[in-house]
C-alpha cells in the first residue's frame, strides 16, 4: 500500500472523528487499514471480527457518509479482518486513537491563536482567563442558584444598566467563576464590539505591582479606561492590599459614572470583607449582592448528567443518582468524579457501574484529599448492601427473606422498609430496586413503597424504627 492510501485513509479516519460520539469512537475505532479500493467499492481492513461487526453494523452511515466527502467516486463499503495490521511495515494502517488526539490537538492550536489575536487587540490584557466553556447556557440552574442566575442573566442582557454592579457570593466550587465567565462571554458574543476584560483579584493584584516594578501604570490605567465590562473573580484576595484597592476604586468610579458594568465575586458579602477599605466595599454593595449556594440533589443530579453530556459520555441514570446522592455539595468534586470515572473508563474500559463508583467513593472516605481538593467532610458511599445488612439485622431476618418472595408479614414490612429507603433515601430507581429484589417490576416496588408511605403515617412505632435504621446508616 502506498503512502497515497495512507493519507486518504487518515482523511477519511478524520471525517469520521467528526462524525462519531468521542466515547465510541475511542471505543471501536483501534485501527484501519485500506485493503483496496476498486470499482467503486473500498474495502477496510480491521483488527478483529468483533471490530468488523460493530463497524458493520454501528458506525456504517457515519463511515459511509465520511468516505463520500473524502472519495465522491466510491459506491460501497465493506469490512475485512486484515492480518496484518500490526505488522510494521504497513504502510496504510491509521492508529485512530492516535488520529484522534492529533485532531483535539490541532484545534486547540487554532483557538489558541484566536485567542493570541484578540489578545493583541485588547492591548495586551489577559483575555486568555476566560474559558468558552462556561456559558450561561449551560449553567444548571435550581433554588440555590436561581437569583444568581437570574441577575447575571439580565446583567448580560443589558450591561451597565441592569445591576451595577453584579456582586456574587458563595463557598468555593459552587459555580460563582462559571457564572462570571458565563457573563463574560455571553457578553462577547451579544455585543461584538463591546470589550469584556475577566480577571481574578489576584491577577490584577499581580498586574497592578507588576507595572509599579516597570513604571507603566499609566498604561494599564489606560487600558481599563477603554473597556465596556470588568469581571472581577475573587475580591477576597484584595485584602490587606490597600494600593491595589485604590487603584481598583479609581477604575470603578470611572466606569460605573460612565454607566459600564462591573460584576464581581467574593465567598462571602461585601460587608463581611472585613480587610477591604470601607469605601471600596460600600461601591461593592451599590448595585445588587446575590449569593450561590449549594444545590440540592435534583440540582447536582442535572449538574452531572449535563457535565456527562459535553464530554460526550454515557453514564447510566443509576450512576448518576448515586453519585448525586453521595457526593457533597461542591460541584467542582461532582465533577472530579466524573472526570475519574472517564478516565477508567478510557485508559482501563472499566465501565461506570454502581459497584465500581462505589468502591471509588470508598477510597475518597479514606484518603480525604484524594481528588485534590479542599478537604471538608464527606459521607461515605453506602452500598444498597450495606443498607440491606442494616435493615436485616434490625429487624432480624436473613437477608435472603429480605429480598426473597415469602409474604409473611414479619419479612414483608422489612422488605418494604428497604425498598422506600433505597428509593426515597438512596434514591435508586424502581428498576434497579426491582433488580435487587429479585427481579421484581417497576410497578410492585411502587406499590410497595407507596404501601409503606401510608402505613409509616399510621404507625408510629414502624416511623420510630425507620428513623433509627436512617440514623444508623446516616441516611
Ligand atoms: P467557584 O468559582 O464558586 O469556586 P466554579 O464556578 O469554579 O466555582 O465551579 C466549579 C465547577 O462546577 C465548574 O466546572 C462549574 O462549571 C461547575 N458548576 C458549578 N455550578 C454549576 C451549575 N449550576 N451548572 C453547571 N455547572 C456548575
Ligand atoms: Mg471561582
Amino acid at each position: 500500500m502506498t503512502h497515497q492510501s495512507a493519507e486518504i485513509l487518515r482523511k477519511i479516519v478524520q471525517a469520521v472523528a467528526g462524525n462519531v460520539k468521542k466515547q465510541d469512537f475511542l471505543t471501536y475505532f483501534k485501527k484501519l487499514s485500506l485493503l483496496s479500493n476498486e470499482g467503486g467499492e473500498l474495502v477496510f481492513g480491521v483488527v478483529s471480527s468483533f471490530a468488523r461487526d460493530n463497524l458493520a453494523h454501528k458506525f456504517k452511515k457515519e463511515i459511509e457518509s465520511a468516505v463520500a466527502a473524502v472519495l465522491p467516486e466510491v459506491e460501497s463499503i465493506d469490512f475485512v479482518v486484515d492480518s496484518e495490521i500490526d505488522n510494521p511495515s504497513n504502510a496504510a494502517v491509521i492508529d485512530c486513537l492516535k488520529e484522534y488526539k492529533e485532531l483535539t490537538t490541532s484545534k486547540k492550536k487554532e483557538e489558541e491563536a484566536a485567542v493570541a489575536k484578540e489578545e493583541e487587540e485588547m492591548g495586551g490584557i489577559n483575555v486568555r482567563m476566560m474559558n468558552e466553556k462556561y456559558r450561561l447556557e449551560n449553567f444548571i440552574v435550581g433554588p440555590s442558584n436561581q437569583l444568581a442566575y437570574a441577575a447575571a442573566d439580565a446583567v448580560s442582557r443589558r450591561p451597565g444598566s441592569a445591576y451595577n454592579p453584579l456582586y456574587i457570593y458563595g463557598d468555593v466550587g459552587l459555580g460563582k467563576t462559571h457564572l462570571l465567565q458565563g457573563i463574560g462571554n455571553t457578553i462577547k458574543a451579544r455585543f461584538k464590539d463591546k470589550k469584556v476584560i475577566y480577571t481574578t483579584a489576584d491577577r490584577f493584584l499581580t498586574d497592578y505591582v507588576n507595572s509599579i516594578k516597570k513604571r507603566t501604570v499609566d498604561k494599564m490605567r489606560e487600558k481599563y479606561r477603554n473597556i465596556d465590562v470588568l469581571v472581577i473573580d475573587d475580591v477576597q484576595f484584595l485584602a490587606k492590599k490597600e494600593r491595589t484597592q485604590e487603584e481598583l476604586y479609581n477604575i470603578f468610579n470611572l466606569m460605573h459614572e460612565s454607566g459600564r458594568q462591573i460584576v464581581l465575586s467574593g465567598d462571602r458579602p461585601p460587608k463581611e470583607l472585613t480587610e477591604i477599605e470601607p469605601r471600596l466595599k460600600s461601591r461593592f454593595e451599590w448595585g445588587i449582592i446575590v449569593d450561590v449556594g449549594a444545590p440540592d440533589f435534583e440540582t447536582r443530579l442535572a449538574i452531572l448528567q449535563e457535565k456527562a453530556r459535553a464530554r460526550e459520555f454515557i453514564l447510566p441514570q443509576e450512576v448518576a443518582e448515586f453519585i448525586a446522592y453521595n457526593a457533597n455539595s461542591n460541584v467542582r468534586e461532582i465533577e472530579g468524579i466524573l472526570n475519574q470515572i472517564i478516565a477508567e473508563y478510557e485508559l482501563h474500559g472499566k465501565p461506570p457501574t454502581i459497584e465500581n463508583v462505589s468502591s471509588r467513593f470508598q477510597k475518597l472516605g479514606v484518603t480525604n484529599d484524594a481528588l485534590g481538593q479542599r478537604g471538608q467532610a464527606r459521607k461515605i458511599a453506602r452500598s444498597y448492601d450495606e443498607l440491606l445488612d442494616a435493615v436485616s439485622t434490625h429487624f432480624g431476618i436473613e437477608k435472603k427473606m429480605l429480598i426473597g418472595e415469602d409474604r409473611r408479614k414479619e419479612n414483608m414490612i422489612p422488605r418494604q422498609v428497604a425498598m422506600y429507603l433505597l428509593k426515597n433515601k438512596m434514591h435508586f430507581t424502581y428498576e434497579r430496586i426491582g433488580n435487587i429484589f429479585s427481579g421484581r417490576n417497576h410497578s410492585a416496588i411502587l406499590y410497595s413503597c407507596r404501601k409503606l408511605e401510608a402505613v409509616l403515617k399510621k404507625d408510629q412505632n414502624l416511623y420510630y424504627e425507620v428513623n433509627v435504621i436512617r440514623d444508623k446508616l446516616g441516611l
